[in-house]
């Protein structure tokens, strides 16, 4: 055992912990565990935990279905809400890389192994990747029956505070819970719609970040649910509002921790490396959307008046851009805010599509177009090609169009995610296509 894993298995003894979930997360980002007694630990880490992948969506087919799990020390958590009391010991995380067994090797439908691969493409090119997501949420009130409906437990809006902002309470739990996890909480805030939260936690490197993010869904969840209410990560699950975003702030740091994106004597701050990373993300930006914005109801969200980006542009004032240059107190704080990601995506896949994005642009030395200091909404369709300004795909299937044509994106995911990627997605995209919605029977079933 080495000494990181020897304290887990003291940290078991002392926080009484009687069984260790060990997770990992599917292509569409869904957390999935395998529960071992923690006197399995020690095997865990030596031998790791062998499971049949056959029935995890999009892993693997049936006569090639052994996969192991190898625990990453640095994850262990105690989960809080089965953190110990009278009735049983506490329960702990542990996130998991998963090995294909036939090869020894890490497995290429494992979305945190893609995320590795594109940390290390930067760790060649001299780079550390840090990640800072924000993603929002909204609190939704359950029915008799225990069932998420979308009535808001309140009526607040952007920073209101109590009484009109009655999830304090369920906030405030929330955030003690994502601390107990070792998460440092920088801000939570009510967002600009009624019973729409966000809470900011601190840039990390990427691969931590990604894994948080999938922590920060199941704690806000399980929380919530405490009190009686549905967290819901849903992009868009209420009509004419804003819907929820997950903005991603990134930068790179080089080997002696100096941060690359940053130049005193460049008028917004970025340096050249930072411009062609920001080139390289606009550039790939169409087929990041099918993996950051990866469902039907993410496109609702993409629509102009709603705070959420749909023109393929930067800017260092407006919030109308895709990408956005926040202003920077210090040199480390210099960074990209890519703000097309939703928090329905897989956290671990998006990191990785928009770093290879950004290297592409960094390798091929690509031109960083001029800011837009205009509010782009405001924009007709000549005003947008005089600027150059092109605009996101408009549904997932124009999405997975996108992806499909951008052998970039595609090999930053691999062939084995790509390929079950764009088949569980062209399936969802067709399914949704024969649908007839309300909106249609209300619209047409008396008028024609
Ligand atoms: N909810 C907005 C979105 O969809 C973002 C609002 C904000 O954080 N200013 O991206
Ligand atoms: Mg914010
Ligand atoms: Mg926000
Ligand atoms: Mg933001």
């Amino acid at each position: 055992l080495t000494a990181e894993e020897q304290d887990v298995i003291d940290e078991i003894d002392e926080k009484n912990v009687d069984f260790l979930r060990l997770q990992f997360t599917d292509i569409l980002g869904t957390v999935k565990n395998v529960s071992v007694p923690a006197s399995q630990a020690e095997k865990a880490f030596t031998e790791g935990i062998y499971f049949d992948g056959s029935s995890i969506d999009g892993f693997v087919r049936i006569q090639e279905s052994d996969m192991r799990l190898d625990p990453d020390p640095s994850t262990f958590a105690v989960l809080p809400w089965r953190n110990g009391d009278s009735t049983g010991g506490a329960a702990a995380r542990l996130i998991c890389d998963v090995v294909d067994t036939s090869t020894g090797e890490p497995f290429s439908g494992d979305p945190r192994g893609v995320l590795k691969s594109a940390i290390e493409r930067a760790e060649e090119m001299g780079y550390s990747v840090n990640m800072a997501p924000e993603p929002e949420f909204f609190l939704f009130e359950e029915d008799e029956e225990g069932r998420a409906t979308t009535k808001t437990n309140d009526a607040g809006g952007y920073f209101d505070l109590a009484p009109k902002d009655l999830a304090q309470d369920v906030r405030r739990d929330i955030i003690y819970g994502l601390e107990s996890m070792g998460f440092d909480i920088e801000a939570s805030h009510h967002e600009v719609a009624q019973g729409q939260h966000e809470i900011n936690f601190t840039y990390d490197d990427a691969l931590s970040t990604a894994d948080n993010v999938a922590t920060f869904r199941a704690v806000v969840r399980a929380i919530a649910a405490e009190h009686d209410l549905h967290a819901t990560f849903m992009p868009k699950p209420i009509a004419r509002i804003n819907g929820s975003g997950m903005h991603t702030h990134m930068s790179l740091f080089t080997e002696d921790g100096e941060n690359a994106f940053h130049d005193d004597d460049d008028e917004f701050n970025l340096s050249d490396t930072a411009k062609s990373y920001l080139a390289g993300v606009l550039e790939h930006a169409p087929a990041i959307t099918a993996i950051a914005d990866p469902t039907v109801n993410s496109y609702k969200r993409l629509v102009p008046g709603y705070e959420a980006p749909v023109y393929v542009a930067w800017s260092d004032r407006n919030r109308s851009a895709l990408i956005r240059k926040p202003a920077a107190r210090v040199p480390a704080a210099s960074r990209i805010e890519l703000r097309s990601p939703d928090p329905s995506c897989n956290p671990y896949l998006a990191f990785a599509a928009m770093i290879h994005a950004g290297l592409d642009g960094i390798e091929q030395d690509l031109d960083c177009p001029d800011p837009v200091r205009e509010n782009i909404y405001e924009f007709d369709e000549a005003k947008r090609e005089e600027y150059g300004i092109t605009t996101l795909p408009s549904n997932l299937g124009e999405a997975v169009d996108a992806l499909e044509a951008n052998e970039t994106i595609k090999s930053a995911l691999g062939e084995h995610v790509t390929e079950k990627f764009i088949e569980a997605k062209t399936q969802e995209f067709g399914e949704y296509i024969v649908e007839v919605s309300e909106w249609e029977l209300d619209r047409y079933l008396e008028k024609y």
